[in-house]
């Protein structure tokens, strides 16, 4: 009874004597019994505590029960307290329903039986234990609404995120399937081209002249196929986020030379050999610490672009030492970019659609793929036009210079003006596709060096170990054994053998990186011939 006996019961009466046997009565059961010997003082108690129960005198001078009950009820978060009337007159029916109107829950006589007043006692402390038990039911009910809230809230969230990941990933894939769609174009041109001048070719009564023109044509497109490829690689390895940058030593002026070397050679091929390409770099060299390939990626896009949109006039390209950085520029007298299209041409797929813009052949990528570069070095990419004028696009990079000398090589050179004499030597080319040991027999051929071809691996190691050759040239990337594992196979029958890989991993590469102990050189797909023969020619002589 732990419970009742922390009720409280409030008895009113004004007669002591009477006041002292209900109390006596009430005690018995536990509760702690509060008294007032007036309406006065019980209305004072009633305002200040909570009761479980009050027996009320009805007779009392001045405020009667009647009066204390209905002022007790006029108090609204007490007005369920159960009162019980109690009174030796008023006991006709009228005063009972008087009692009963005014909000008394029971009746009782005076002179009250113990018996009786105690039964009606207990019902009423069990109902105030069961509405306490009731109001902890609620407020769990309450705590449990309010976790279900807040699970609903939850899961509108998870649902509000998985729509916008459904949203994202409907557009990647329609943003997927428009590369898809511009890649399809964009590779069939020059590979139409590539076929249709290859039959040409081969018609046997071709003049030698025709003949240099469409190979000059076939070349062209597979540069452009190669480029193409490229660009794709890059855009989708950006998209992956596994696009990365990897710092070197980069000559600035050396950069700009060899580029404008490279366009001064291409310009003729494109039918622009009206074309000047002019350069500006600052007199003294300089050499700044960022990712040299990355940077002649951009430079080269920019230029490329600058000679596509431009018929006459002259492509200048430079750079510019400013106080904490470089500024490299690439201006053009071409068709210039009207103004309205400039805040998005950075955008992937963005071409400006004049007339004399979609002339020329293009994915809109090579502008989104040099900013996102450019950004990744911790640059910025602009551009400057007037339409009908010319452009100007610059972009910089941190001023990191450079102490140490360049170490890393580039992989293209002109052309031998005499073909050195390799007939001596003997050279292994491991290479499992045909085509490319066709490419290096017919680029060596005027060296005179003996070829063997190793088809595979396993050839690559018994050739080797048998011929015991001057130079192997091996490709990294063979089905059955590749290079690297051919390399230390061969490598522990001919500790002395020199070997080259031949690959198309940039030499910053992990896995280059992690064999490089192994092998002594290494030449990088596309291979250039003149590069090519000046390696040997490192080894051989
Ligand atoms: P594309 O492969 O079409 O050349 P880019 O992303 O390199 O793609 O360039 C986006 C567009 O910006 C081009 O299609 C062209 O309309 C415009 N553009 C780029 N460079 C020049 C320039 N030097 N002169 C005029 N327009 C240019």
């Amino acid at each position: 009874m732990t419970e009742i006996n922390q009720k409280k019961i409030l008895i009113v009466d004004d007669n002591e004597a009477n006041l002292f046997s209900l109390q006596k009565i009430m005690e018995k059961m536990g509760p702690v019994i509060h008294t007032a010997v007036n309406g006065k003082e019980a209305l004072d108690l009633f305002h200040q505590f909570t009761y479980s129960l009050i027996l009320l005198d009805i007779q009392m001078p001045g405020m009667d029960g009647f009066e204390v009950l209905e002022k007790m009820r006029s108090v609204p978060v007490k007005k369920y307290t159960p009162v019980i009337l109690i009174s030796a007159i008023f006991t006709e029916e009228q005063y009972k329903l008087k009692g009963i109107l005014t909000g008394a829950v029971d009746f009782l006589p005076k002179p009250v039986n113990p018996a009786i007043i105690r039964a009606k006692a207990r019902v009423f402390l069990e109902l105030e234990e069961h509405k306490e038990y009731l109001k902890t039911l609620i407020n769990e009910l309450e705590v449990k609404n309010k976790q279900l809230n807040q699970e609903i809230s939850r899961r509108k969230k998870v649902e509000k995120e998985l729509r916008k990941a459904k949203i994202k990933a409907e557009k990647k894939s329609e943003i997927q399937n428009q590369v898809l769609v511009n890649m399809s174009h964009e590779i069939r041109t020059p590979v139409n081209s590539i076929l249709g001048f290859a039959d040409l070719i081969a018609d046997p009564d071709i003049s030698g002249e025709r003949k240099e023109k469409y190979l000059r044509y076939v070349s062209n497109s597979s540069q452009n196929l190669l480029f193409l490829i490229d660009e794709i690689l890059d855009h989708s390895r950006m998209e992956a986020g596994e696009f990365t940058v990897n710092e070197g030593i980069c000559d600035l002026s050396e950069l700009c030379t060899e580029i404008r070397e490279v366009f001064e050679r291409i310009k003729h091929q494109q039918g622009k050999s009206h074309l000047s390409i002019l350069l500006k770099t600052p007199e003294e060299p300089v050499r700044v610490i960022t990712d040299p390939q990355r940077v002649r990626q951009v430079m080269i896009n920019l230029v490329s672009n600058a000679v596509k949109y431009t018929e006459a006039g002259a492509v200048t390209l430079g750079y510019k030492i400013l106080n904490k950085e470089v500024r490299f520029f690439v201006a053009d007298t071409g068709i210039g970019i009207p103004t309205d299209q400039l805040s998005n041409l950075f955008q992937r797929f963005k071409r400006v659609e004049t007339e004399d813009s979609l002339k020329a052949q293009g994915t809109g990528l090579g502008l989104s793929i040099s900013q996102r570069i450019v950004n990744l070095l911790g640059g910025e990419i602009s551009v400057q036009s007037d339409p009908g004028q010319g452009s100007e696009f610059s972009f910089t990079l941190p001023l990191k210079l450079a102490a140490q000398p360049d170490l890393t090589e580039k992989q293209t050179a002109s052309e031998p003006e005499e073909d050195p004499d390799f007939s001596p030597y003997t050279l292994v080319i491991a290479e499992d596709e045909e085509m490319n040991f066709l490419f290096l027999q017919e680029a060596l051929r005027l060296t005179g060096i003996q070829i063997v071809w190793a088809k595979n691996g396993a050839e690559a190691i018994n050739k080797t170990i048998q011929l015991a050759p001057d130079l192997v040239l091996m490709d990294v990337k063979m089905p059955d054994i590749n290079g690297f594992e051919a390399i230390q196979a061969i490598k522990k029958e001919r500790p002395g053998q020199v070997v080259i890989i031949q690959t198309a991993l940039a030499a910053d590469d992990k896995e280059i990186k992690k064999y490089h102990k192994l092998f002594d050189d290494m030449v990088t797909k596309p291979i250039n011939r003149g590069f090519l023969i000046q390696k040997l020619r490192q080894y051989l002589n």
